[in-house]
């Protein structure tokens, strides 16, 4: 009978708490069945949507409180850098529309942007993470130099 005992105790009961897909982003609380949940749109310049420029800048976040919501909020704000959202189109646009021979203002065009905030945009990596500026169709088109 002992040994009945002690084969249920060998295997304990495997875990039953599902892994959690979403927690807090702000504390990483991962929300319980019956907590709250709070859907926030967070403002990101590191973020362009797939396809709709409509949607560039902004993306989902999970907060288990308002005040945390708030905060993520506040953060995206503080964070935001117009050259790094000029930057995601860039890649956006290479993206879709990857033939190499676009003049720079028929990029600039395509992505959503003056020429001015291309040339912006293209400057800015180089600072920050590397550039894959030899994916940008057209770059070479107006070389200055
Ligand atoms: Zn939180």
């Amino acid at each position: 009978m002992s040994s009945f005992d002690d084969a249920c105790h060998l295997h304990p009961d495997p875990p039953t708490t599902p892994e959690t897909a979403v927690s807090c982003e702000r504390c990483g609380y991962p929300p319980g069945p019956h907590d709250d949940l709070y859907v926030v749109m967070v403002p990101d310049s590191g973020h362009a949507h797939a396809t709709d420029p409509a949607q560039d800048g902004i993306r989902f976040a999970y907060a288990c409180t308002p005040a945390h919501a708030h905060e993520l909020i506040e953060l995206g704000r503080c964070s935001w850098i117009d050259e790094q959202l000029w930057a995601e189109k860039v890649r956006r646009a290479a993206v879709l529309w990857p033939c190499g021979r676009l003049t720079v203002e028929r990029f600039a065009q395509l992505a959503g942007l003056s020429p001015n905030q291309l040339s912006r945009a293209l400057r800015w990596p180089a600072h920050h993470e590397p550039v894959n500026a030899h994916h940008i169709p057209g770059q070479r088109a107006r070389s200055e130099r």
